[in-house]
């Protein structure tokens, strides 16, 4: 079945949500014959995105009022300043409901093509769309990378990516290795502590946690800061690459976590530390990040990452017409964030609405 519509969103994620929030209130101003017409597709079966599939004690890094959508704040919960990531699929159901955004879940978009002045995006059971714009918001989620590490085709035991995490009982009595010098990596480390046999956690840097009164809001200030172009004392800027949660902050004052450097290879049982030292290992845990999820964007041949346009960052310099949401600075100024997703979405429908305008000129 085609659809064709003027504005196409690739995912429903938190990135594609706020777009469509942006084009549904840009639609209430504007007169029936200059609406926009859109739609929003997602892989998964359920409202959420990612989300779906965070650990059980995950916590957000930012109290509700800078962990929302726009239009409507995510409910704090009282006595609680960071909320469990488990309650966002819920608020995402509520949003696609409330604004009445056209999601279609449960098709994957396999390949997306240029048609002339169109998009064409090909999904499953022949479900096609076309459209003048294209907003890629599909995450990194789909896309875990794992470094290549010698050895690790032979070792026989469990191999994950923070994607497979879900909770630390999963791992009761087995001994563990933890890879990774980021907010994962730290947060999954400090989960095990109490549950697994036997934890190492490795990076490849020593880990650099921030100041422990610095939270995801506070990071949101500095970049709206830089964005507005205010001054921004040096002092100000917090020094690390890991958010002191109150989980990685126990884990380090109650058990002492630290990290070692990283093993420099696998063999069949476990892994060599660079002091040529062995651990017998059940399950190695790679904490070690991710890529924007466009494998369905292959047949357009674009850059790695996509080369933007330096003023609307979300839209392709490559092809006009083609915007991407939410993967990183690289397409909005904290993009990969909750409330930061909704800036870029903002900046993202105005050059949208302004291409859609000369269009039709
Ligand atoms: P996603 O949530 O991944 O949504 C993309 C959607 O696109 C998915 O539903 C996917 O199924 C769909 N999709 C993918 N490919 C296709 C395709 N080909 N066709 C159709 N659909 C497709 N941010 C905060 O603001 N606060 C936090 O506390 C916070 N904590 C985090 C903790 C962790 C462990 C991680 C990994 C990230 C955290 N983030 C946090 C960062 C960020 O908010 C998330 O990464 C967020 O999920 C990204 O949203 P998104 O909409 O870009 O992508």
């Amino acid at each position: 079945m085609q659809h064709d519509v003027d504005v196409l969103i690739i995912g429903a994620g938190q990135a594609g949500l706020a777009a469509g929030y942006y084009l549904h209130r840009a639609n209430r101003d504007l007169a029936p014959a200059r609406q926009v017409s859109f739609a929003l597709v997602d892989a998964r079966d359920e409202p959420g995105g990612a989300w779906q599939d965070a650990w059980d004690s995950l916590r957000l890094f930012s109290p509700s009022d800078t962990s929302s959508l726009p239009g409507r704040q995510l409910a704090p919960e009282p006595g609680v300043t960071y909320r469990l990531a488990s309650v966002l699929p819920e608020y995402f159901r509520d949003y696609e409901a409330r604004y009445e955004l056209p999601v279609t879940h449960g098709i994957r978009i396999r390949s997306v093509f240029r048609d002339g002045k169109r998009w064409l995006a090909l999904g499953e059971d022949g479900q096609q769309w076309t459209a003048r714009i294209l907003i890629n918001a599909t995450g990194v989620w789909d896309a875990p990378v794992i470094p290549q590490i010698p050895g690790a085709d032979t070792f026989s035991g469990e191999l994950l990516h923070t994607v497979d995490y879900r909770r630390a009982s999963d791992f009761t009595g087995k001994r563990v290795v933890v890879v990774g010098g980021g907010n994962s990596g730290a947060q999954i480390a400090a989960d095990l502590l109490e549950t697994a046999a036997s934890l190492d956690w490795t990076t490849r840097r020593p880990p650099r946690l921030m100041p422990d009164h610095i939270d995801g809001a506070d990071l949101f200030r500095l970049t709206s800061l830089r964005v507005a172009g205010k001054p921004i004392s040096p002092d100000d800027v917090p020094v690390g690459d890991i958010i002191a949660v109150e989980s990685v902050r126990r884990a380090r004052d109650k058990h002492g976590l630290t990290a070692r450097e990283l093993f420099t290879h696998f063999d069949d049982r476990g892994v060599i530390w660079p002091d040529g030292s062995r651990s017998d290992v059940d399950t190695v845990i790679m904490c070690t990040g991710f890529a924007p999820a466009l494998a369905h964007l292959a047949p357009l041949g674009l850059a790695h990452p996509p080369a933007v346009d330096d003023i609307e960052p979300s839209q392709s310099r490559e092809h006009p017409g083609l915007f991407f949401l939410g993967y990183g600075d690289w397409c909005g100024p904290a993009s990969a964030t909750i409330i930061g997703a909704g800036r870029a979405a903002k900046g993202c429908i105005a050059s949208v609405l302004d291409y859609l305008a000369e269009a039709r000129r």
